[in-house]
């Protein structure tokens, strides 16, 4: 089969980095994890941090089995699906095979494509660049806001509008922006108090 198809059923897709490393953003703040970045991403946010994940065909395809072989070598049982834009991609296979081994399954998504994959954890974190897929509000278990612009502060409540009532509501001030837009989240958390607060921890400490 070419690796265009096995692309587009979800046993092979391109990987841009695999790491163990500490999760330092959002719910799992803290909790080590092993990170899958895919290639490929279409959303284009200005301020984006992985600029070099979004041509997908400059990364290696690998077998979803190669994948799972690589984090079987780690202690850690969460995994992170992450790109990049992984939901470019159809993650039931990858998500099917990481379950089967015992794993638990996060994402980090903008919800740009079609929901796809076995997760325990959905973490949306969607952009204005490319508007979320419909299919992302009832799967999502974290809605994660990036403040870059005082305008996003009313983007993120027009998404937390759609959101299922149990998720949980972060606003993250972008890092470039942090200085500014830290004290304008911490007013707005405490005035607001069903947005809580994420910061990029793994900056902090220097991981990846
Ligand atoms: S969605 Fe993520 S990978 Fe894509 S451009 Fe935005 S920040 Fe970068």
């Amino acid at each position: 089969m070419k690796t265009k198809d096995l692309i587009a059923k979800g046993v092979s897709l391109p990987v841009m980095e695999a790491f163990y490393t500490i999760q330092g953003e959002g719910r799992f703040t803290g909790h080590p994890a092993y990170f899958i970045r895919l290639g490929g991403c279409d959303v284009g946010c200005v301020w984006c941090d992985v600029k070099e994940s979004w041509e997908a065909g400059k990364w290696p395809v690998l077998s979803i089995d190669e994948i799972v072989e690589e984090v079987e070598k780690y202690p850690g049982k969460l995994v992170v699906i992450t790109g990049g834009e992984p939901l470019m991609y159809d993650l039931g296979p990858l998500t099917a095979l990481l379950k089967k081994k015992g794993f638990s399954t996060n994402i980090e998504t903008s919800g740009a494509h079609p929901f796809s994959g076995n997760f325990d954890w959905v973490c949306f974190s969607p952009k204005k660049f490319k508007a979320p897929h419909p299919s992302i509000y009832d799967h999502a278990d974290e809605l994660k806001v990036v403040i870059f612009h005082a305008s996003d502060f009313d983007f993120a409540e027009n998404h937390a509008l759609k959101v299922k009532a149990s998720c949980e509501l972060r606003l993250q001030p972008e890092w470039s922006k942090a200085e500014k837009f830290t004290p304008l989240i911490i007013n707005y958390s405490k005035s607001h108090p069903n947005w809580k607060i994420s910061l990029q921890t793994h900056k902090f400490m220097d991981i990846p």
